[in-house]
Order: structure tokens, then C-alpha cells, then sequence
């Protein structure tokens, strides 16, 4: 070793691995450029290939013992209807998951940023046991990157809907998202970005003022009176329901921009009359769609999953009272692919 540290190149926007190299071996932005062109664009891990590298036997051989990628890896991949999950065993032996749901036209990648997550939301499984800790910025570049590499350029969308709360891991997710947009790499898109919160009220905020705009904003609600959301998802006891109207009346929401509101529906809790009505009045005033999720048991789950009789009840109240829905299919239920519904297998392996 020369003194100084690897490099773990998932880590780093081009711009930093620019500063990197102009620091360590007086290249820059063009070498960088080649660097992020060939592992996001080429798929390919060893960037001593690179043309312009390879080209450079001295600087290929300086950059082989200098950088390393670690994001885990993929230990677990089944697929049901369509549906991938990736299940992903990182360097401490924790465990996360993704999962890939086929769309008409392309895929989108459900990724998670945190191992656990402390909102402790009552239906979910992953907040079963509370939070281990925050991912890294290459364990979530690298789930979308298992992606891409699994799926090729059909790979076009990335929520962060899967295992934690990104808002809880602001700087990372924002970073992560920094690296997998970048035009040279991976190129996602924005606005096929979108971020899930169960309602940090900080994260929105933080969001609002410094996020990129183009990335879309969707809330985990749940529920359509306090007192259920609070039982629910005790998130909603810091941020109540009318607290969380005002602060989104305020986003800066972007023209022809829409808030995604995920309601996972849970038979005989939140599914009543009464609740379709609460929720079409909540959502008045808020450009929106909600998107209506089959609730997915997990083992010991106190809850069961609706029939399909029981969704297109739920769903026809929706409608008859004008709210925007979206439903989800229940392809993919055995594979828990929806928000709130990931981690069963998750760290404790
Ligand atoms: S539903 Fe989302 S916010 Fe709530 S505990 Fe689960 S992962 Fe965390």
C-alpha cells in the first residue's frame, strides 16, 4: 500500500472520484469520466479496462490495488409472476432486500436504505426488531446496480419503498441517488426516482428546500383518522395527520407532479366505509394518488391479507368517492414486494 485508503468506488460520485484521482495519481474528470462509463454503463467491475486505462498500463495497475467495490452480495434471488426479489448479504453478515416488479413498458427497483428501521410501524416486518443501522452509500447504489446488471437498460425506475426509512438516512439516499442519476453511469432519470417516507417531518422539510424536485415524493399513510394512524405507525403521534396536510400543502410540488400516497390494506382495520370517506376528505386539496397495497402477512403478523373480494370493496368505496387510486396487483404478495412488507428474512441471518 502506498499510505492511503482503498477506494470503494460505489461510494464515490464522479466528481469525488474525479478529486480522487487528480489527488492520488494527477488524472481527473476525463479519467473519471472513462472510470464511471465503464462499471455503470459497461457493467463491468474492473475498471482496468477501461479504454483510457488500459491504455495506461502504470496508472491500470496503481488503480487494481487502490480501488474495491464492497455493497454486499446477492446471496438469495427468486422470482414469483414476474417479481424478483434480491436478497443481499452485506460485508457484516447483515441481510437486505430488493425486489424488481415488472411495469408495461420497463422495471422498477424497490430498494432499501437502512438495515431495520425505528418508526416501528405495527404491520411491518421490517421494523419488527427495531434498527441495526443505516446503509451505506454503495450498499444502495449497489442494490440498483444488481439491478440493472440482472436486467439491462429496462431497469429504469428506483423507489425507495423496500426495508427503512430513507429520510432516517437522508444524506446517503440523497448521495445514492446523486450516483445512480449521473449521465455517464447508471442514468436514471429524476424524475423515475421516487423517495417513500412514513412522515419525518425534518426529511420533508430537508427535502423541500435542497432536494433535486424532479425526484417524486410518496407517503406511506395507512391510515385515515389519528387515532388509527398513531396505532399504526407511531410516526404519527410527532407529525399528526392535519400537521402532515400543511407541511405537504407547502412542498414545492412540481407542475403535473402528483403525491404518491401507499395505503396498505389491512381487512377489518382500515378498509371500512367510514375510512374511505376520511380518506377522500384528507386527500382534498393535495394533488395525489394513492396506491392501494394488499397487506402481505408475514409470520406472526396480528393481521391477515384481504381477499380479493375485500380489495375491490375497498376499492370501489375509493372510487364512488373520487379518490385517485392506483392498485398494485398482488403479483409478487408471496414475495412481500411492497413498502412496510420486506425484511421477513432479513438481518437477523
Ligand atoms: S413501514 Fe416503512 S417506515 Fe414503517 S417500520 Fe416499516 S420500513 Fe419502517
Amino acid at each position: 500500500m502506498n499510505g492511503l485508503i482503498q477506494m470503494n468506488l460505489f461510494e464515490l460520485t464522479c466528481q469525488e472520484l474525479a478529486v480522487e484521482l487528480r489527488r492520488r495519481y494527477g488524472k481527473g474528470s476525463y479519467h473519471a469520466a472513462a472510470i464511471f462509463r465503464h462499471l455503470y454503463h459497461e457493467l463491468d467491475a474492473d475498471v482496468s479496462r477501461a479504454p483510457s486505462v488500459a491504455a495506461a498500463p502504470h496508472l491500470a495497475a496503481r488503480l487494481a490495488r487502490d480501488l474495491h467495490i464492497a455493497c454486499g452480495r446477492v446471496v438469495l434471488e427468486k422470482e414469483q409472476a414476474g417479481v424478483v426479489k434480491f436478497v443481499t448479504r452485506l460485508e457484516d453478515g447483515a441481510q437486505i432486500e430488493s425486489v424488481v416488479l415488472p411495469m408495461v413498458h420497463h422495471r422498477t427497483v424497490c430498494v432499501s436504505s437502512q438495515v431495520g428501521c425505528r418508526m416501528g410501524c405495527r404491520f411491518c416486518e421490517t421494523g419488527k426488531n427495531g434498527l441495526a443501522r443505516n446503509l451505506e452509500v454503495a450498499e444502495i447504489v449497489g442494490q440498483v446496480y444488481a439491478a440493472r446488471k440482472r436486467f439491462g437498460p429496462e431497469l429504469r425506475n428506483v423507489v425507495f419503498m423496500g426495508m427503512g426509512e430513507p429520510f432516517d438516512n437522508y444524506d446517503n439516499v440523497l448521495k445514492a441517488i446523486d450516483v445512480i442519476n449521473d449521465q455517464r453511469g447508471l442514468d436514471i432519470a429524476l424524475r423515475r426516482i421516487t423517495v417513500s417516507t412514513a412522515g419525518l417531518a425534518e426529511g420533508i422539510r430537508k427535502f423541500a428546500a435542497a432536494g433535486p424536485p424532479l425526484i417524486k415524493l410518496a407517503i406511506s399513510l395507512n391510515a385515515s383518522n389519528d387515532r388509527l394512524r398513531s396505532e399504526l405507525m407511531p410516526i404519527n403521534r410527532s407529525l399528526p395527520l392535519d400537521k402532515l396536510k400543511t407541511l405537504l400543502r407547502s412542498y414545492p410540488l412540481k407542475k403535473k407532479y402528483y403525491f404518491l400516497f401507499a395505503y396498505v390494506q389491512i381487512p377489518g382495520v382500515n378498509d371500512q366505509p367510514e375510512h374511505a370517506v376520511q380518506l377522500a376528505h384528507y386527500l382534498e386539496q393535495l394533488p395525489s394518488k394513492v396506491n392501494l397495497i394488499p397487506f402481505n402477512p408475514g409470520p406472526n403478523s396480528p393481521y391477515r391479507a384481504p381477499s380479493e373480494k375485500e380489495s375491490e370493496r375497498f376499492r370501489d368505496l375509493l372510487i364512488r368517492r373520487r379518490v385517485n387510486i392506483q392498485q398494485r396487483s398482488t403479483r409478487g404478495r408471496e414475495l412481500m414486494a411492497a413498502c412496510g412488507q420486506l425484511g421477513s428474512t432479513a438481518y437477523s441471518q
